[in-house]
């Protein structure tokens, strides 16, 4: 059934590149990655950059994300940003990233909220979830993902759900440079297909489910080639160009 997926690879670039540094890494991108076929790729800047990022991406096939967004299409929320304005730029929108849940008090019920606004709005979703070190130490990982994934996808009517991803991104293995293992990787991303296939059953094969967690050149290929990882999530080594090409390449079936 893999197969039948396209691997997914995107780029969160999280509070960095200005306006002008990320028109040079994404000029750099859009050379090492020309031709490339059988992997969609998507980088996801800063909202101050997305502008500029968009005419740079002109005549590649590197799609554009946002990192966040506003459930609401507009109103007295100062320094937030809504779908409609993003929807002038984005085709993706990485939706409760655990720095979001930990520094900017993000709940299961207001990932809910955006998840639906952002799949109203005829976008796509990267939905992160993944547990805390303390709670994988404590064997409550399956709890959690099943949790963050059934409040997620709250009122995710079946005819949408392809067009959500899932980024599975244990949070200890974020920025940490220590990676799941590939087998662990694919046992909790199999779980996470296994809780969709429950309530949308064969449709679960569509979902695309990323890992996420100091992903490197390295450790990239044996980590998508598992069953039921279809990707990545990438953070830190989606700021160096030949990096996240080679991670980009690592996917190609
Ligand atoms: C992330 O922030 O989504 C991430 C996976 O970061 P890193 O690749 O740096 O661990």
């Amino acid at each position: 059934m893999k197969q039948t997926r396209i691997p997914f690879i995107a780029g969160n670039w999280k509070m960095n590149k200005t306006a002008a540094e990320a028109i040079t890494l994404v000029y750099e991108l859009k050379a090492a990655l020309a031709g490339m076929e059988g992997v969609e790729v998507a980088v996801c800047p800063p909202f101050t950059a997305l502008a500029a990022v968009k005419p740079a991406l002109a005549g590649s096939s590197i799609k554009l994300g946002a990192q966040n967004v506003h459930a609401e299409p507009k109103g007295a929320y100062t320094g937030e940003v809504s779908i409609p304005m993003l929807k002038d730029f984005v085709d993706i929108i990485i939706i409760g990233h655990s720095e979001r849940r930990q520094y900017f008090g993000e709940t299961d019920q207001s990932v809910n909220k955006k998840v639906l606004a952002v799949l109203a709005a005829g976008l796509e979703p990267i939905l992160c979830i993944g547990e805390t070190l303390q709670q994988n130490e404590a064997g409550e990982t399956k709890n959690v993902l099943a949790r963050q994934v059934s409040a997620a996808l709250s009122d995710v009517p079946a005819a949408e759900i392809s067009r959500v991803t899932i980024a599975y991104e244990p949070i200890w293995a974020i920025g940490t440079g220590r990676a799941a293992t590939a087998d662990d990787a694919q046992d909790r991303c199999a779980y996470i297909r296994g809780q969709l296939r429950s309530k949308y059953g064969d449709l679960a094969d569509q979902v695309r489910i990323q890992y996420g967690g100091s992903v490197t050149p390295a450790n990239a290929g044996e980590l998508i080639a598992k069953p039921d990882i279809d990707g990545a999530l990438v953070g830190g080594a989606s700021l160096k160009s030949a990096d996240f090409t080679a991670i980009a390449k690592a996917a190609k079936p």
